[in-house]
């Protein structure tokens, strides 16, 4: 069989593309899983378990950021804090490898998100769902609705909040130093990627985004392309850190893009952090902002604006472990 495949090729006197693909396969490195932050890892190790087992990249990356919401968390799930109203909203979102994709936004009082944001995908003709409907939709598609109070912990930061911030829905961003900005340590929120057995890809998504955010504020997390993004012909990436200026730039589209052009991973991600800088110029060093990336090779990489961003790798090679980023402030 296989000498007359050779016979074949060399009849041709070149390698066709078909054949050129499937021997590159053999050294993809496959399955892979990505996520940010320290949690990470224990998010990582549910989604290794879909994935060693042959399951799909979209149940990896569903059922490992579950892991994360049920974990008590500053910025994940409905233990986080809250928005300054005192109550906590919660966005996710996820895409499979034929670019379908689902996502809510200022969700209440589902544990998670992430699931809702899976069946408005594979359930709804739309992509995003946010608020009173998303909610509407969770709670009709079976999913509980949990009591509308906050966790002892949350609870404890939003009093202490109170008292040393000054509520103002229209702040001045420049000038207020008590605007909720995304610092390296007031976040966790998980984005996952992954790559399957099989070669499909599939990236998640779940945060209650900035905490003591104005009420009806959005981040990038459910935003597909800035929050994450999937090309299965080319590669995975997906953000965390301060959403505004991922949305700005459109983030993890462009990583993806990036890639397309023949950037690696690591260098994709590290352009995007450099157009942050390049648009925000001094304010950059005020926010934290970070990627995670793979190819289709299954090379990965990740880059953050500022130090303190780490994320969880696991393969074959690696098992699961804990990278520091690289940073460029
Ligand atoms: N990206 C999230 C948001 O802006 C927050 C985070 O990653 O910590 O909502």
């Amino acid at each position: 069989m296989m000498n007359s495949r050779r016979k074949f090729i060399n009849k041709l006197g070149f390698v066709p593309f078909f054949l050129k693909t499937a021997a590159n396969n053999s050294t993809v490195i496959k399955p892979i899983v990505i996520s940010t932050w320290d949690a990470g890892i224990r998010a990582n190790v549910k989604a290794w378990e879909v994935l060693s087992k042959g399951g799909s990249a979209l149940d990896a990356v569903e059922q490992g950021v579950m892991v994360t919401e049920n974990e008590k968390s500053c910025c994940v799930g409905l233990q986080a804090n809250p928005d300054r109203d005192g109550k906590v909203t919660l966005d996710a979102s996820i895409m499979d490898h034929h670019f379908n994709c689902g996502s809510v936004a200022f969700l209440p009082r589902i544990k998670h998100p992430i699931s809702v944001a899976r069946q408005v995908m594979e359930k709804t003709p739309h992509v995003m769902l946010v608020g009173s409907g998303a909610l509407q939709f969770a709670v009709q598609s079976g999913f509980k609705l949990e009591p509308d109070t906050l966790s002892p912990e949350a609870q404890q930061h939003y009093e202490t909040w109170l008292k040393e911030s000054l509520y103002k829905p229209t702040p001045n961003i420049e000038n207020q130093t008590n605007y909720p900005k995304v610092s390296p340590n007031n976040h966790d929120t998980i984005a996952m990627i992954a790559m399957d057995s099989f070669g499909n890809m599939a990236a998640s998504c779940t945060t209650s985004g900035m905490a003591f955010k104005m009420s009806g504020r959005v981040g990038d997390s459910p935003i597909i392309g800035a929050g994450i993004y999937v090309d299965n012909n080319i590669g995975c990436a997906a953000g965390t850190g301060q959403g505004e200026d991922s949305i700005r730039i459109g983030g993890s589209q462009r990583i993806v893009h990036y890639m397309e052009q023949g950037l690696s991973p690591k260098l994709a991600c590290k352009k995007a952090i450099e157009k942050i800088i390049a648009i925000k110029k001094e304010q950059a060093k005020n926010i934290q902002l970070a990627y995670i990336a793979f190819n289709k090779k299954g090379e990965y990489g990740g880059y953050a604006l500022q130090k303190g961003f780490t994320f969880a790798l696991y393969n074959k090679h690696t098992a699961n472990k804990l990278i520091d980023a690289p940073f460029l402030i």
